[in-house]
């Protein structure tokens, strides 16, 4: 198993950027092209005001990592990135070298700013590098070739303390054979860690009407689950094995932003369409900010924040994500935790039902995982543990 770091929770700073160049068609994430400049002035003070808002809710805190995400962050100039960090770092406490990521882009004059954001405070950057064959670039509807692709991984590498990298695989007509050799390229290329996605097919997006129309076919489940596989075994031969269901990295090299919200840990979010997590007043309270960018703007400026929905979780509520979120990890779960969650263990019947069908694992007395098979019918196996 991957050794990590720590396994304490953390508390994460979450910022989203939400404008893109061009929308790709596959994409439900807040995103918005806009053919007019962006003020950025605007949204970096914007940005200001939330951040002393979330502040005043979550009191002094440590923050154990930074997350600057999209939509395209890397279509920030470094000086906004810097007021962004600047602003976290006037509110809570920030050690150095905590990681600091950001989110970029492969296309050339996304690359050229990537000096300015490590001044900034950048120590990690997760590029969309999406493919390595510029067919299926184009497919996917990104603005970049293969050959940017190189030049900024090539880049980031000088640049940056650490690099990510994400690919899309399970594409239409994607077999082993080339995902194998995809695959191991990206892996040439030395990132430390990769984020590996299976196409999926989201509504509202271009690419559901298209797949409806026959336009185009992807994978069926018995192909795609060999594609899961296969990228197991690749990842575990070079080091580079999987921690979370998607997420796969050397040792020590695991995102701590993202096992943050794996393990269930506190974060805040700011920015458009942003979700936030953080226990206030001794309930673990979920914010939920406005997602047009101009609108969110404009209820900062007019009361501070743009949160319009959240809640209040209850203890059972609470015991669900934590088992939903923490099952993802191949360190699995503590179930000392889950009861202190929940209030109560989990049955012992139902875990040796789904033991026996070896979809989940323990790991000693204290913790619990799921096995491979698990992880691919995951969500059936946490409905089940959270009857
Ligand atoms: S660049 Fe990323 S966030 Fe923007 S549209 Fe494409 S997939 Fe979505």
């Amino acid at each position: 198993m991957t050794m990590l770091l720590d396994r304490s929770p953390g508390f994460g700073v979450y910022i989203h950027w939400p404008f893109c160049a061009a929308k790709c068609p596959y994409c439900d994430f807040n995103s918005h092209v806009r053919h007019q400049p962006v003020d950025q002035e605007r949204f970096a003070c914007a940005f200001e005001t939330e951040l002393a808002t979330m502040r005043a809710r979550t009191g002094p805190r440590e923050v154990t990592s930074i997350f600057l995400g999209g939509g395209t962050p890397s279509l920030m100039k470094p000086q906004t990135v810097a007021t962004v960090l600047d602003a976290v770092a006037k509110n809570w406490t920030v050690p150095d070298g905590i990681e600091v990521t950001l989110e970029a882009n492969p296309s050339s004059v996304e690359a050229e700013r990537f000096r300015g954001y490590r001044a900034a405070g950048v120590n990690r950057v997760s590029l969309g590098v999406q493919a390595l064959n510029d067919k299926d670039l184009r497919f996917l509807g990104r603005l970049h070739n293969v050959e940017e692709a190189l030049h900024a991984i090539g880049l980031a590498r000088e640049i940056f303390p650490r690099l990510s990298f994400d690919l899309i695989y399970a594409r239409p007509g994607q077999t082993p054979e080339a995902w194998q050799a995809e695959l191991e390229q990206a892996i040439g290329h030395a990132a430390d860690h990769l984020s590996l996605y299976q196409l999926t097919i989201e509504e509202g997006t271009p690419f559901h009407a298209l797949h409806a129309a026959k336009k185009f076919a992807i994978p069926d489940n018995d192909h795609a689950a060999d594609l899961y596989a296969l990228t197991q075994e690749i990842t575990s031969a070079h080091g580079l094995p999987a921690y979370e269901i998607s997420n796969h990295a050397r040792p020590g090299a695991e995102s701590r932003h993202n096992l943050t919200y794996w393990r269930y840990g506190e974060y805040v979010g700011v920015g458009p369409g942003a979700h936030g997590r953080f226990v206030e007043n001794g309930r673990r309270t979920v914010t939920i900010a406005e997602r047009m960018p101009e609108t969110w703007a404009n209820l900062v400026e007019a009361k501070g924040h743009g949160v319009t929905g959240g809640e209040i979780l209850t203890r059972s509520e609470e015991a669900d994500e934590f088992l939903l979120m923490g099952l993802r990890l191949a360190e699995g779960i503590d179930l000392t935790r889950y009861e202190a969650f929940s209030g109560r263990g989990l049955s012992t019947a139902r875990l040796s039902v789904l033991q026996d069908e070896g979809l989940v694992a323990p790991i000693g007395n204290a913790r619990l995982r799921a096995t491979p098979a698990g992880m691919i019918v995951l969500d059936a196996v946490v409905a089940d543990l959270a009857r």
